[in-house]
């Protein structure tokens, strides 16, 4: 017998991510620029509390919406860091990831047919998350020329104001841009006038390099028509133990949570103990790691710029987009720098509009291989000029 698969799943292409890993596995010479995870480990005093949660017995399920103590930490944190005020009892939900979390958005707000608008380039979960939960995918394309922020031009012209949802990633990935609070406060008043609900992938919030993280939610009117998610994967380094969080007005999450009680049950209880932790005291090993990284996109823009490929001035994430040489497709120049010369990016077509001939570059690499890996990016543009 045969499977018959539902046509949700078969509108869905494979990642276009995983063809170069596929490729890269192959040899073993290979640097990869192509993943979006920290090269650190979590720090210490995390996984020590991890390891003592395990050690005391702690391997049961926790409340559907995670640890309380770790909500109430959680509501603090957003409080201190982004002056944003949630209730830790009822609009705060932890989660599996930021990845259950964006999914389970998509399944309780999203309906057969609704319109859900992306500012695209973007992580590439949200359109088959989109797609599974029935919604159409209207993608509004950002540009280089305005530092691929989101504007009210792009979104009227790509038609969101007839859309039901907005979905925003700031800090972006993967074009590393940022979305100051001058530029917000126009999308958060197209978004009430237009009644669009907004979910919000912060993920990338503690790692901005040019002036702290605004959250649209923050704007008068907004925190009630927003979900922002956020997690410990990168600011954390916590990418395996998969926690994550989202926060919106109390009837937003109990949906939510309606459905994560049903399909999850409760996060991972090992890593609620070392998010706990990491919240409470893991505040300088962010900083360390976020100076690291601010010093590889510096490496890596002037590099960019001596080997004569135009970059935009990246400032948020770990990642930057710089433009193929005349000559190559995106896809072509990724393709042929990874046999050539053993250098792993990805392509930016797979972002989605927008993305067309230019690379993502992930700098969450050590600066050795940084080094090594523009060498051989400067050859390859040499030996192809
Ligand atoms: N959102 C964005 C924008 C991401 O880049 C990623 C990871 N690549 C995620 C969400 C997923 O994060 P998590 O590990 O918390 O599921």
């Amino acid at each position: 017998m045969s499977f018959e698969l539902s046509d949700r799943v078969q509108t869905v292409p494979p990642s276009g991510i995983r063809r170069f890993f596929e490729i890269a596995d192959e040899r073993d010479d290979v640097i990869s620029l192509g993943v979006g995870e920290p090269d650190f480990a979590t720090p210490w005093a995390a996984r020590d509390a991890a390891i003592a949660s395990l050690e005391q017995g702690k391997t049961s399920y926790t409340a559907n919406r995670g640890k309380s103590d770790l909500r109430e930490a959680i509501a603090d944190y957003v409080a201190d860091r982004f002056d944003l005020g949630y209730d830790p009892d009822e609009e705060i939900i932890v989660t599996a990831g930021a990845s259950e979390a964006v999914d389970l958005a998509f399944r309780a707000f999203v309906d057969p047919g609704d319109t859900v608008a992306i500012a695209q380039p973007s992580y590439i979960s949200y359109e088959p998350g989109v797609i599974f939960a029935g919604g159409e995918v209207l993608p509004v394309p950002t540009k280089e020329e305005d530092d691929f922020r989101l504007t009210v031009e792009g979104l009227e012209k790509a038609g969101a104001d007839e859309a039901d949802v907005l979905v925003l990633c700031y800090p972006n990935n993967p074009t590393g841009a940022i979305m100051p609070a001058e530029d917000l406060e126009p999308i958060a008043e197209f978004a009430r006038e237009h009644d669009l609900m907004v979910l919000s992938d912060e993920i990338y919030a503690e790692l901005t390099y040019d002036g702290d993280h605004t959250s649209i939610a923050s704007f008068e009117g907004m925190r009630e028509r927003t979900i922002v998610f956020n997690g410990f994967s990168k600011a954390h380094a916590m990418t395996g133990l998969r926690l994550g969080y989202a926060l919106g007005p109390a009837d937003a999450i109990g949906a939510m949570n309606k459905i994560h009680q049903y399909t999850m049950l409760s996060a991972p209880t090992t890593a609620q103990y070392a998010a706990l932790e990491a919240l409470d005291s893991c505040e300088d090993d962010v900083r360390e790691m976020v100076d690291q990284y601010d010093r590889r996109r510096q490496f890596v823009l002037s590099r960019f710029r001596e080997i004569g490929m135009d970059v935009f001035e990246a400032k948020g994430a770990f990642y930057c987009f710089p433009e193929v040489p005349e000559g190559f497709t995106a896809e072509e120049f990724a393709e042929e720098v990874l046999r050539e010369q053993g250098v792993a990016v990805v392509p930016g077509d797979v972002f989605g509009t927008g993305g067309e001939g230019h690379l993502r570059i992930s700098y969450a690499t050590g600066l050795e291989d940084l080094r090594e890996a523009l060498n051989r990016i400067e050859a390859f543009v040499a030996d192809n000029a």
